[in-house]
Formats: structure tokens, sequence, C-alpha cells
């Protein structure tokens, strides 16, 4: 999963930090969340206080960390990241916002993962901008309350769904981020191959937009596998051809799907004829994590129409036997 999977390689993540945009103008797509979100940082602006916190929620990659710097550049203001995760305990929240500055913007990722402890401070913290400080233990146990400066909380989840009511109420914005249409991760290869000089025609964009699964993170990704292919090849313009081949190499498919995702679609076919079959028996078959192939394979293989989850377990699509070069059961049948 080295492609597309696991977290890109110290270069890889300056890489991909240089080719953030970094405005709402420079956002591509997203239009409606974009328009949603510029006036609500206006309007703050003008009465020239901190903005209302803001939720994103969307599968990884399509640009919520990005979203996050933007406000803050917009707003001018400072940005402080943390990650639910690594929120544990009340005291860990507790000595982050003690310390946020006027007008910050605090974004914490994937916050469905927060401590319940924690999560609870927040509430507080997001809505009177006051905590209760908790010290010592038992009987002499005293609460500190504390005032915090007006900060803006920008929140991000892959599903909006997995947060507990109270706090989803506490936004005052939603923005659900959507995977992006081809000519979308055109635009965002063009600025990126700009930017890492490299020379590639409307057609090699259009190839690896199509194999990018929906999301900049990805395209990207392939793009800077193209590059190397590119530049150790000798090709100093990547066609449909060239870009084809360099993704080939990597055995990223016409409509994206990686080893895996084959892997998992083989499996279900050829093992199990299709299906139904339970996740982790799935899982065990391709020598994967239950949880890779339910977050990471399983998500892009339902939105092709490749596989089904039924109540009974995973299904494979006529498609996905198509996709394979296989013959559905029916067809073989009759
Ligand atoms: P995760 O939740 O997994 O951290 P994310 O949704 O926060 O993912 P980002 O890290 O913001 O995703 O974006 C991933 C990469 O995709 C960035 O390097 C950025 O350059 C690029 N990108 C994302 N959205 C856009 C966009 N709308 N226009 C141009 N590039 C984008």
């Amino acid at each position: 999963r080295e492609l597309v999977g696991t977290a890109p390689a110290a270069e890889e993540k300056a890489l991909e930090a240089a080719l953030r945009p970094k405005t709402l103008q420079d956002f591509v797509g997203q239009s409606t969340v974009r328009g949603q979100l510029s006036l609500v940082l206006e309007s703050s602006r003008l009465r020239g206080a901190a903005a209302d916190h803001v939720l994103l929620s969307g599968p990884p990659g399509l640009g919520k960390t990005t979203l996050a710097m933007i406000i803050a550049g917009e707003m001018n203001a400072a940005l402080r990241i943390t990650s639910g995760p690594a929120i544990q305990h009340a005291g860990d929240l507790a000595a982050i916002l003690s310390s946020l500055t006027d007008g910050e913007v605090l974004f914490i990722d994937e916050i469905h993962r927060m401590s319940r402890p924690a999560e609870e401070m927040l509430y507080m913290a997001m809505e009177d901008f006051r905590v209760d400080i908790i010290v010592g233990k038992g009987a002499g146990a005293t609460s500190i309350p504390l005032e915090l400066p007006p900060f803006t909380l920008v929140g991000a989840t892959t599903r909006a769904g997995l947060l507990p009511g109270p706090l989803r109420d506490r936004f005052g914005f939603t923005g659900h981020l959507e995977y992006y249409s081809a000519d979308e991760l055109e635009r965002v290869l063009r600025r990126s191959a700009g930017m890492l000089d490299m020379q590639v025609d409307d057609a090699g964009f259009a190839e690896i937009a199509t194999r990018s699964r929906g999301t900049p993170r990805i395209a990207n990704r392939l793009l800077r596998r193209v590059r190397d292919w590119a530049l150790v090849h000798g090709v100093p313009l990547v066609d449909r051809e060239a870009a084809g081949q360099a993704l080939d190499t990597y055995e990223v498919d016409r409509r994206g799907l990686d080893r895996l995702d084959r892997a998992v679609l083989h499996a279900l076919c050829t093992t199990f004829r299709g299906g139904p079959v339970g996740l982790s028996t799935l899982a065990i078959l391709v020598g994967e994590e239950t949880e890779t192939v339910e977050t990471v394979a399983e998500p892009y293989l339902v939105r092709e129409g490749l596989l089904a989850r039924t109540p009974r377990g995973r299904i494979a699509t006529e498609g996905a036997w198509r996709h394979l070069g296989l013959q559905p059961p029916e067809s073989a049948d009759s």
C-alpha cells in the first residue's frame, strides 16, 4: 500500500505541504463549501470577531487540513494543529486551550476520536470560552474556572455522524466535502505539475485524473510517481500513453484500483463465487487488517459499483467480474 495507503515519507510530506493551496481562491472545487465558508469568514471579518466554529466532514485526502490552514490564513490568525487521538485526557485539552491566543484557530483532526472527558470540556470551551480545571483528587479536589480568549475551533471528521449530537450542535457551520470530479482533479494536477516543473499534455492529465479516486491527495501522489517514471525514462512530455505506462508500473489500473482493491475483488469472485462473505474472512484472505479493507479499499469499490454490502456479507457486482476479465456466474451458467 506504499502508493495510496500509508503515510508518505518526509520528502513526500514536504512536497505535499508545498502543493497545498494557500487561499480559498486557489482551492479547487468544493464550490458549495467554499461559498458558504467565504460568507462565514467575511462576516466575522466585518464584525471584527473570531469566526464561528467550523466542522468539516468527508473522506481522507479531500482537503480538510488544507481548509483549516486557509481559514487561519484568511482570518490572519495563528493556527494550532492537533488530533483527537492525541487528546486522551481532559488535561491534554486544557493545556492546549489555556495557551491559545486571541482569535487563534484550533484545528482538531479526527475529532470523533477524542476521549469522553475531553469532549465534555470542549463543550463548555466552545460555547462559553471557559473551562473548569479540576485540581487534586478525591475530597480535596477543587475546580478552578479559567477564562479563554475567543478562538475558532475547526474540527475534521470522516463522517459527521460519528460525532455525538451535543458536540455536532456546537459547531456554527458544517461543511461536507465531496469527492472531486475528473475535471477538478485535472485542475489540481495542472497546478501541481506547474509547481513540480513537469510537462504534461491534456490527455496525460486526464489519464492521471481518472486513476486518482476522486481524491486530490492521491492525484498529487500519482503525479509524483509519473514524474519519477518520466525522469528515469527520459520522457520530456507526459502524454496519455506515458502516464498510463507509468501508473501501470505502480499497479494503479484504469479505474484507479490498486493491488489491494483487485485482491479483494479477486478473492470475492474466485474463492467465494461472488459472495456473500464476511469482511474479516475477506481481510484474512488478502492478508490485510480488517480495518484497512474496510476504510481504504471498500469505500472506493462500493462507490465504483464493484462491491456491495448486504446484511449477509459483501458481494461482488457483475461489474467486478467484468473488471477482472472474468465471466459472471449467471452468464457462465446460461
Ligand atoms: P486527512 O483528513 O486524511 O488529513 P485532508 O482531507 O485533511 O486529509 P489535506 O491534507 O488537506 O486532506 O489534502 C491532501 C493534499 O491534497 C494536500 O497536499 C493538498 O495539496 C491537496 N489538496 C486537497 N484539496 C485540494 C484542493 N481543493 N485544491 C488543490 N489541492 C488540494
